[in-house]
């Protein structure tokens, strides 16, 4: 893609700080360079061979405004694959919007939000998967999420779907040429080879599709709701939690997720945890609004921790309770294992994924109860290093590949023509050029990058 702008933007927060960065891509980028930026030792940027780092000045018209360090790159070797001029400046919040002004006042036009790295996919820099593990990376609130993203950004999951599609593009060569020159003296298609090329296929894509929740959970965390009735230890339980290690949020628009009121962390998952309020019968219609509330939580909850007083027998609302946690995934957290227990834990251990026994006062179980949302969520068999699909679109994409293959290899069953099989086989490789982005359309392009941030 050749910009037809030259755009700019403030690269790093908007907030004080050491240094704050005005990145412009394109074109005219080293011509704004020029006109902004005096150089120390009076070198002009637009003549820099490329990485290399000026000492100098950025002015505004007439006026100086900070002193600063202009970096250059020459096109394609920079992120966005234009020539780049990157000025690290002073980090006040005044400042870096001033140079900013200075950019757009010499020529270059105010970044979109993602714009950066849209041209890294649009110059060919990057895969649409790999401009979102950027995204991801930026938003990683965990050394898990961190490195699943740095491997995510280094090829893993481009490089497994690519080598699946090639497998799939060999087969449906074979199988086009076949179809359309029957007279040629082209080698006959076995269709027990065709269907072990589908089914190794379909084999890789599935075990992607197995890894996806749990890599969701491994790197973004889970929607978590602390349920019980008063006094089991609810609170106790989220001080517990929330000293254990208290997680990141981030502030860029777009990286956030849902509003949450605490994320802590549990061994290496973040749990997003929602309001605890208690789910119980009431009259009083203030409460019942509550409640209501809470059971909506309850069922967008990735994780329930049921709470119990162990040290009491079962009433009706913890039995209510579990009635409604049914077919969730729910560990029941038997607390108070300090007195002596009084709870029935086979009716909890029947009606819930796991069972607990802690105490959250004395600070007694939270290892046993880390090992059990671990196992539950398949977080403790996530490897950060292997490829994972990031997100809802890039699901979305394998598995529509994977019901392609589906008709493929029924269509070979059921006797179909080659050109019927050919047709399924196709649409697959479609999905899967469209999860690299190599055969994405602009509104599915268009929608990734809506969700950076400005000046990324
Ligand atoms: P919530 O209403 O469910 O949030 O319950 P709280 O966390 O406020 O705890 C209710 C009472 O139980 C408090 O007096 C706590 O000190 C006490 N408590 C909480 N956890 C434990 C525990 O593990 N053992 C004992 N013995 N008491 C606990």
């Amino acid at each position: 893609m050749s910009a037809e702008k030259t755009i700019a933007a403030v690269s790093t927060p908007h907030a004080s700080g050491g240094i704050g960065i005005v990145r412009i891509s394109g074109e005219r980028s080293l011509a704004v360079a020029d006109k902004i930026f005096r150089t120390t030792s009076g070198k002009i940027p637009s003549r820099s061979k490329g990485y290399r780092a000026y000492h100098g000045r950025v002015w505004d018209n007439e006026e100086v405004v900070d002193e600063a360090v202009c970096l250059v790159f020459r096109a394609p070797k920079s992120y966005t694959g234009e020539d780049v001029a990157e000025i690290s400046c002073h980090g006040g919040l005044y400042v870096t919007q001033r140079v900013l002004r200075a950019a757009l006042n010499a020529g270059a036009e105010p970044a979109e939000a993602g714009e950066f790295t849209k041209r890294a996919f649009l110059n060919g820099r990057i895969g649409l998967e790999q401009a979102e593990a950027v995204m991801s990376l930026i938003a990683a609130q965990s050394d898990t999420a961190a490195k699943a993203a740095l491997n995510a950004l280094d090829g893993a999951l481009s490089g497994k779907i690519r080598g699946t599609a090639s497998s799939l593009i060999a087969a449906c060569a074979q199988l086009a040429a076949w179809v359309d020159y029957p007279d040629e003296d082209i080698e006959e298609i076995r269709p027990e080879n065709l269907k072990e090329v589908f089914a190794r296929a379909k084999a890789e894509l599935t075990s992607l599709l197995d890894g996806f929740e749990a890599g969701r959970a491994a790197t973004e965390g889970v929607n978590t709701v602390i349920v019980g009735r008063p006094n089991v230890g609810k609170s106790t339980l989220m001080n517990l939690l929330s000293g254990y290690e208290r997680s990141i949020v981030t502030e860029c628009a777009g990286t956030t997720r849902d509003v949450v009121e605490e994320t802590v962390r549990l061994g290496g998952i973040v749990l997003r945890l929602a309001d605890t309020a208690g789910i119980r019968e009431t009259d009083n219609p203030v409460e019942s609004i509550g409640v209501g509330l809470a059971k909506k939580k309850l069922e967008l909850a990735g994780l329930i921790l049921a709470v119990f007083d162990g040290s009491d027998p079962l009433t009706d609302d913890d039995r209510r309770l579990l009635e409604s946690c049914r077919g969730k995934t729910v560990v029941g957290v038997v607390n108070k294992s300090d007195l002596p227990r009084s709870i029935d834990l086979d009716y909890i251990k029947n009606m819930t994924s796991r069972t607990v026994e802690i105490s959250a006062s004395e600070g007694e179980g939270l290892e046993t109860l880390v090992e059990c949302v671990e196992h539950l969520l398949g977080t403790d068999r996530f490897d950060p290093g292997a490829a994972m699909l990031a997100n809802e679109r890039q699901r979305q994409c394998c598995e529509r590949a994977s019901r392609r293959l589906d008709e493929a290899l029924e269509a070979i069953d059921t006797g179909l023509t080659l050109d019927a099989v050919n047709v399924c086989a196709d649409a697959a490789i479609d999905a899967l050029l469209e999860l690299t982005g190599e055969k994405a359309g602009e509104a599915v392009v268009n929608e990734v990058f809506s969700r950076f941030c400005v000046g990324k």
